[in-house]
Formats: structure tokens, sequence, C-alpha cells
């Protein structure tokens, strides 16, 4: 397959357990990111785009599984640092008997967050053989303010010589402490070419309400705008185009909407990425999202993806 695009997406996956506490639980791993780069890998590897995912580990057999297990999904590892001595984050979800989920977090001295704690990493060195960089809020919260800082240094770097960097906005707040995340989404907004917005997390960061929280995601100036509702129609703003409004597929049952906006993405990207119109993407990630949203879980099977065929 002729490679047509190669994407690195930066971020944090962590071992996920779910189940009861203190009885049976089972283990998986997840992460927006990396959520995001197992869609767009399912969905754009047959049009010829090549997915790398970048993070730091540890050498423990926890990473070591993940690594083969992301492998397993094609997607591309050497940008993953190992530390020795330092291990992936871990967060449980425990759902209660009326199906109520609850998560709890042990990421704060995760391996993810010294990705760009050496002289260099592997996402520094090898900017130009990459087309597009995708990162989200978390990626951004996770990393150390001087990591941040190496991000946008990177990134400045990268849009100069044409590189395309696409964000997404998810926010959880409890990841900030106490620094500033206006302060930090501004510069991500305003150093990308493509953003990724759900509405309700925009919302929150920047205490507005819903109107005022579109009003200000249509503002922003990059050049593409995609905008997720939930089961509301998917809004997208292309910068000299008229603004589109896309629905979002009926489901007969929503189950679990845990990595739906990540399928989205994936699936928004897939058909971008392989220069097809913005609205056939967003009909793409509402598809793809909207089987994601029938399953447990972020990450659905295999075997229940649906059959895409862009022109
Ligand atoms: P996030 O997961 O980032 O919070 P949303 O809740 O906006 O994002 O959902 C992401 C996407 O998942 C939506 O754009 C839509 O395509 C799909 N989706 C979410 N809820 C539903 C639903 N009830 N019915 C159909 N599709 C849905």
């Amino acid at each position: 397959m002729e490679v047509k695009c190669r994407i690195a997406l930066l971020g944090e996956c962590m071992i996920e357990m779910r189940g009861q506490m203190f009885g049976t639980m089972h283990q998986h791993f997840g992460g927006d990111t990396l959520n995001t780069a197992v869609y767009l890998g399912r969905i754009g590897a047959e049009g010829g785009i090549k997915v790398s995912y970048a993070t730091q580990l540890g050498t423990d057999a926890y990473s070591q599984a993940m690594i083969a297990a992301w492998q397993d999904e094609g997607i591309d590892t050497h940008m993953v640092l190992r530390e020795e001595g330092r291990m992936p984050g871990l967060y449980t979800i425990q759902v209660d008997e009326s199906g109520e989920r609850t998560f709890y977090y042990w990421r704060d001295a995760s391996a993810a967050r010294g990705y760009f704690e050496g002289a260099s990493s592997p996402l520094e060195d090898e900017l130009d053989k990459l087309d597009a960089i995708y990162f989200s809020g978390i990626s951004l919260a996770v990393l150390p303010p001087a990591g941040r800082e190496r991000l946008f240094s990177l990134i400045e770097r990268f849009r100069a010589r044409g590189g395309k960097v696409i964000f997404d906005n998810n926010f959880r707040a409890r990841l900030w402490r106490d620094d500033d995340p206006p302060f930090w989404y501004d510069r991500a907004f305003a150093n990308c070419d493509m953003t990724l917005i759900t509405l309700d997390d925009n919302a929150a960061l920047y205490g507005l309400d819903e109107g005022s929280a579109l009003a200000h995601a249509y503002s922003l100036a990059c050049e593409e705008v995609v905008i997720k509702r939930g089961a509301e129609p998917t809004l997208v703003r292309i910068r000299g185009m008229e603004p589109l409004s896309v629905p979002v597929f009926k489901v007969p049952k929503v189950v679990d909407t845990t990595g739906a906006g990540d399928s989205f993405a994936g699936g928004y990207l897939a058909a971008r990425l392989q220069g097809n119109s913005p609205e056939l993407a967003a009909r793409s990630g509402n598809k793809i999202a909207s089987i994601v949203v029938q399953h447990p879980g972020a990450i659905i099977p295999r075997e229940a993806m649906p059959v895409f065929f862009f022109v």
C-alpha cells in the first residue's frame, strides 16, 4: 500500500480496569488520542494513511503488551519512548447497579508526562517525515508546562514548512491543577489548522453557556472548525465556505458514549486526509460514532466496524 499521508498522534494511553471495587475487574487500555489513532488506522489505512502514536511508556510488561496491541492494530509505534522505572497511568471504571459509571485515575507520575523531558524526542526528530500531527486538550494537560512549550515550538516549525496540525479540545478540568487552561487552549486554537470541538467541553473550559460557546468556536482563527454536539447535527466551518450542518445517525439505543468523540475524529480525519469533502468527512465521523455509542467501551471489536467507501 502506497503511503499518501503520515500522521502522528501525541498523547497518553492508560491501563483501564473496569468492574466492581475489590471484585472482578476486566483489564484493558484506553486514552482519547489512542482511541482516535485506532479508528483512523482502521478506516484510513486502505486509503494510504499511516498512523503513528507518540507517547512514553515504561519498560514493564504492561507497557510491552500495549505496544504489541497497538502494532496489531497496524499502528506504527517507533515514536513511542520507553523509560525504565516509570509506569503507564491507570484508571478504574466502577459500574454501579444502575449502570452509572465512576472514573478514578492514577496518572500523576505516568510515563507519558515525560515525553519531552529528554534532549530530543522521536516526534521532534522526525518532523520532516510527517504530513500531520494530532493532539488534544488531554495531551496538553498531562504535559508539564516545559513539555507544552516544546510541543508548541515543534508545531511552529512543522507548520512553517506546510505540516497540518489538528487539535481536539477534550477538556478534563481535574487534570489541570493550578494551571490556566484557557491560556493553553487559546494557544492551541491559534496554532492549528483544524480543530474538533465538543461544545460542552468548550462551555466548561471558558465558563460559557452553549450559545456563547458556539459563537466562540465559530470565531476561532483556524481554517477548519468541526463542532460535535452529541445527538444534534455536527457543524463544520471552513474559512471561505458556507457553514455546514450534518445530521448524526439515529440509533435505537445508546449503550455507552465513551470514545464517541474520539471515533468521530478518526472517521472525519480518515476522509479529510484523503482529500474528501467536509460533508462526507462529517458523515463518516458520525457513522463510526453512531456504532461506537451502541457498544460498551471506547474501542469496538474490529468485526463491528462499518464499511467505508471513500472516493
Ligand atoms: P464527545 O464524545 O467528544 O463528548 P459528543 O458527545 O458530541 O462528543 O459525541 C460525538 C459524536 O458521537 C457526535 O458528533 C455523534 O456523531 C455521535 N453521537 C453522540 N451521541 C449520539 C446519539 N445519541 N446518537 C447518535 N450519535 C451520537
